[in-house]
């Protein structure tokens, strides 16, 4: 379990104060006992002497009421004389006027005259100083069991003629005289003899119960009482008063220690209930404290915990002057700190560091959030892309793309409106999203941003001129989120390149025709490796000779996903991945090898082999094509290879030059679909070519299209000015074919004959069709 910091500064400062109390007060308390009893200890000392004192007193009045006597001449004269009568009668009087309780009467030789006690062993002593002295004395002694105070006086006429002794009991009502002027309790033990028993006198309740009578000796009766008084807290003065032969009597003084101490009970509650409030108070002083202390401690956990949690919107404030201000401050001052970095880290995230326009992840942003807004959010996102980007930098290195890149930004930034966004998705690629209600807004848009790139940028006194395509997607119609919309006019912009256009319009369909070039041009990768294709061949007739004079070979391929897919979508698919030429070498080789069989067969056939315009700019290709001729011993003529218009277009005097060498060679050469392309007749005029092939559209309704007809028979003739025969393709139907002879056409092909079909099939139907004249071929 955690204890809370108020709670252990709570129970450090009770801790704390309860030591000091403790001790200070355990001092107090055995300071008031140890004066206690050294009180009760002076006090003993001081009955002690006072004891002493009273019994000399006690004694010297004795001594001087008996003097009295022994001074009284009758009493005298009467020892002198031994009146023993006399002696007596004088002995009790005066003994009762003074209140004696022991009489007796010693003649100078130390023998009893006259005693009423019993003295004992006491008695040899008293009769051994009368001997010795000659002034009075006083003893203690002990008579019958009980404790006398004696005094001998001599009694002289005037020669020394007896000793009168008088004793008085010492009894309780002494001791208790004692004790009101000494304030100490008072025992007296005593013993008489060996055998009698130890007896007390005392102001105690129960002396005698403390003195075990089993005890043999005097001693031990003694260090037992002083020992039971002191288990009950007794301070005891111990005095010998008597002690002759067995004759024994101690004085005990004692205090109770009880007594003295309750005199300080008062003073001790006092302390404790001191003690016991400075406590309590401590413990809500201390509370009160702690809870000042802790209290901005807890505000600034809670300040520390929101900031935490991304909270930087409160200021802190303690109130006072002390460090947890400081620490409010710093606090407050951290989380503006950490919001400013926040921000700059979002920012870095979100921007592209050079340009500091919107990065690609913050342009997905900002686009949720123009589909979002409630009114307008229909937009236009165009993607332009620099396509020289990489040639620049390579050729002027890389480091003089920040700058374009900026000036290419800042042209951006000064000429969009509020509204727009641009931003910079890739090292080559802006991305501009723009409010457009109308295509043609769209349009004129499109036309700005080109013209901002049609002047060159200046950059570093070099002259840079950025070669930008754009693709336009309209969001939502076209694209509800922004990998759509990024697809999509990636797609769009790449459909703008491959037509070679400035821009292009993403219409729905274009993605669906663009995933289907993607497959059939991945697939074409798996038909060229795995050897996919076949070859069918379409018969050509000669109309002048009158004979089938050559085939055109046509490739098909079947593919196991996609199934029959025809050329007119592959080959263009192949022209751009590049992969025609690897298709050609196939097509060339077959062809060649078909040419061989048919000439073994005894068939004067010739083959057209179809040619794209990478084929034709290929020096290496045509250095192989007349290699084989001469390799394969090939009649050149018998091998016709046909090239389209658009073919001629991407580099025309090398083109030209190239068929030159195969015209010189004396490979027959054909001009493919000719009239759909722009091709001049100037230029058809330099152009190394045998023959004009006219384009199945304006074949295939020649019999119905007087247009075509007038077409087609104006193309002839100006072929045969030109010194080019002329071949019509997609002829159908026999009334086409008595046109194209009346216009004088050379030669002619079409289902009419026979469609495109293997090579095996060819040699049957050739078998048949040479058999069988077909009008009105022949007429
Ligand atoms: P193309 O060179 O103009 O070929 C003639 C096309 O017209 C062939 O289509 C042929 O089947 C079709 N045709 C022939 N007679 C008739 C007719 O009476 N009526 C109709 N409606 N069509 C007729 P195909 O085989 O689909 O070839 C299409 C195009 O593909 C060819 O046009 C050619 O440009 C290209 N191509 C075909 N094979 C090759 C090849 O091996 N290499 C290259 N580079 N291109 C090829
Ligand atoms: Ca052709
Ligand atoms: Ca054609």
């Amino acid at each position: 379990m955690a204890i809370s910091f108020r709670t252990r500064l709570i129970s450090l400062f009770i801790l704390l104060l309860g030591l000091t109390l403790f001790t200070s007060t355990w001092a107090v308390l055995r300071a008031v006992d140890n004066n206690a009893r050294a009180n009760a200890e002076r006090e003993l000392l001081v009955a002690e002497r006072v004891f002493e004192t009273l019994l000399e007193e006690n004694s010297r009045q004795l001594t001087d009421r008996t003097a009295l006597l022994a001074e009284d001449f009758g009493f005298r004269q009467a020892i002198a004389t031994n009146e023993e009568e006399t002696i007596v009668s004088a002995l009790i009087n005066h003994g009762e006027r003074i209140s004696a309780d022991l009489i007796l009467l010693m003649n100078p030789a130390g023998e009893v005259l006259i005693g009423t006690h019993d003295l004992a062993d006491s008695l040899a002593v008293i009769a051994q100083k009368t001997q010795h002295q000659s002034v009075p004395f006083s003893e203690l002694a002990i008579a019958e069991q009980l404790p006398f105070q004696l005094v001998m006086v001599p009694v002289k006429a005037p020669e020394l003629v007896a000793w009168v002794g008088v004793g008085f009991e010492i009894d309780t009502a002494l001791i208790y005289s004692f004790r009101d002027i000494t304030k100490a309790d008072v025992s007296l033990l005593y013993q008489g003899s060996a055998n009698s028993n130890v007896n007390s006198l005392s102001t105690l309740n129960n002396a005698n119960e403390r003195i075990n009578s089993n005890n043999p000796t005097f001693d031990e009766s003694s260090t037992q009482f002083i020992a039971s008084l002191q288990n009950d807290s007794w301070l005891n003065q111990q005095t010998e008063l008597l002690q002759r032969g067995d004759q024994r009597i101690s004085l005990v003084l004692s205090v109770s220690l009880k007594e003295a101490i309750a005199a300080y009970k008062n003073l001790q509650t006092q302390m404790l209930v001191i003690a016991a409030i400075v406590l309590l108070l401590a413990v809500l002083i201390s509370a009160v404290i702690a809870g000042s202390i802790t209290r901005p401690i807890g505000t600034l956990v809670r300040a520390a915990r929101r900031i935490a949690q991304g909270d930087y919107q409160q200021q802190l404030s303690i109130p006072g002057k002390t460090e947890f201000n400081e620490l409010g401050d710093t606090l407050n001052q951290m989380q503006m700190d950490i919001q400013d970095r926040e921000k700059h880290i979002t920012f870095q995230a979100q921007h592209d560091m050079l340009t500091q326009l919107p990065n690609r992840h913050y342009m997905a942003e900002l686009m949720q959030e123009r589909l979002q807004q409630p009114d307008g959010n229909s937009f236009a996102a165009v993607l332009i892309k620099v396509i020289n980007f990489e040639s620049l930098s390579d050729i002027y290195g890389v480091s003089i793309m920040d700058p374009v890149l900026l000036q290419a930004a800042n042209k951006f930034s000064n000429h969009l409106e509020d509204t727009d966004t641009v931003g910079l998705i890739a090292a080559d690629e802006f991305l501009i999203y723009r409010q457009v209600n109308s295509s043609q807004s769209l349009k004129a848009f499109t036309s700005e941003i080109k013209s901002l790139f049609a002047k060159p940028l200046v950059c570093n006194n070099i002259e840079l001129t950025l070669d930008t395509r754009l693709g336009a997607v309209n969001c939502p119609d076209e694209a509800s989120n922004y990998e759509d919309m990024l697809r999509r006019s990636r797609i769009a912009l790449n459909e703008a390149r491959l037509t070679n256009q400035c821009e292009f319009f993403y219409t729905s369909g274009l993605e669906d025709r663009y995933l289907r070039k993607l497959k059939v041009t991945q697939r074409l990768q798996h038909a060229i490796s795995h050897n996919g294709f076949t070859l069918l061949f379409q018969p050509q007739f000669d109309l002048n000779k009158k004979v089938i004079h050559s085939a055109e070979a046509l490739i098909r391929w079947h593919d196991t996903e996609l199934g029959a897919v025809y050329p007119d979508e592959f080959i263009p698919l192949a022209e751009n991945s590049g992969d025609i030429t690897l298709i050609t070498d196939w097509v060339f080789a077959e062809a060649l090898a078909q040419l061989e069989k048919w000439h073994s067969l005894g068939y004067e056939l010739g083959v057209s082999i179809n040619l794209s315009a990478k084929d034709i700019l290929k020096d290496n290709f045509i250095d192989r094509v007349i290699a084989q001729i001469a390799a394969r011993n090939i009649t050149p003529r018998l091998l016709m290879l046909e090239v389209t218009e658009s073919a001629l277009v991407e580099d025309i005097d090398h083109a030209i030059a190239n068929l030159r060498r195969l015209y010189e060679a004396g490979v027959h050469l054909a001009m493919d679909d000719f009239g759909t392309g722009f091709s001049s007749l100037a230029q058809l005029k330099v152009l190394p070519v045998h023959e004009l092939k006219i384009d199945k559209s304006f074949v295939l309704n020649l019999d119905k299209d007087i247009d075509d007809q007038k077409i087609v028979r104006s193309t002839i003739e100006m072929a045969h000015h030109l010194g080019l025969t002329t071949i019509a393709e997609g002829v159908e139907n026999n009334q086409s074919i008595s046109l194209l002879k009346s216009m004088n056409c050379d030669a002619i092909q079409g289902y009419y004959l026979s469609k495109p079909i293997a090579s095996d099939e060819l040699t049957n139907w050739l078998a048949t069709f040479n058999s069988t004249p077909l009008e009105p071929i022949y007429a």
